[in-house]
């Protein structure tokens, strides 16, 4: 079975993953998927240095990950640029990495971005973490220690959770504590010690 986690960002998606692959289950995280696609050498790396230039290389000739993230930000051009040539290898990446993982009953794919980018369609089932706007902000200040204004940019920048709820087979409210959150993965996981 495949379970695609979504959410928003800092609603708890790499919390609850991880309870997941605690539990047994083999979990693909996109965003580190897309980090090793964007390794020096790499198909990805070579693409984006193509499209964006050499200011968005280090010395070393890494990607440079802040300057790439500001150019980005700032440009819904370059942001949908980048996309383009992200996603579809990250996609393909996710599928190839499922197809081989012949044995475990459980995979998750956490995937910020699901539905967005139709993923949605490739899964069992949809599981949503959700946490309200002020909680999201709140939380990615504390843990990235930006400021609030830059965390409440970030969340706006992207679809409102609500919107993501009706795509839900399960949603995980993670509005109140960690352990709140931990009995219902724990609830929602009861049958896969015994399948
Ligand atoms: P991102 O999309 O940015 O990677 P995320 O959805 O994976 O974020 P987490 O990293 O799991 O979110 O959580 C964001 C921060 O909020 C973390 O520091 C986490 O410890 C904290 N957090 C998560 N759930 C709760 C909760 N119920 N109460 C308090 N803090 C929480």
């Amino acid at each position: 079975m495949i379970i695609g986690l979504t959410g928003g960002i800092g609603s708890g998606k790499s919390t609850v993953s991880r309870q997941l692959s605690a539990r047994g289950a083999l979990v693909l995280d996109a965003d580190a998927v897309a980090h090793e696609l964007m390794v020096r050498g790499q198909p990805v790396w070579r693409d984006v240095w193509e499209a964006f230039g050499w200011p968005v290389l280090d010395a070393a000739g890494h990607l440079n990950r802040v300057r790439l993230g500001r150019l980005v930000f700032h440009s819904v051009s370059a942001r949908e640029a980048l996309n383009r040539l992200v996603h579809p290898a990250v996609r393909d990446a996710l599928r190839c990495r499922t197809r081989t993982a012949a044995g475990a009953p459980w995979i998750v794919w956490d995937v910020p971005l699901l539905i967005e980018g139709g993923l949605f369609r490739e899964v069992d089932q949809v599981w949503v973490v959700y946490a309200t706007r002020a909680q999201q902000i709140e939380r990615i200040a504390e843990r990235s220690q930006c400021t609030r204004e830059e965390a409440e940019a970030r969340v706006k920048a992207q679809w409102p959770l609500e919107q993501k709820l009706a795509y839900a087979d399960r949603v995980l409210d993670n509005t109140g504590t960690l352990e709140g959150l931990a009995q219902q993965i724990q609830a929602a996981t009861a049958g896969w010690a015994t399948s």
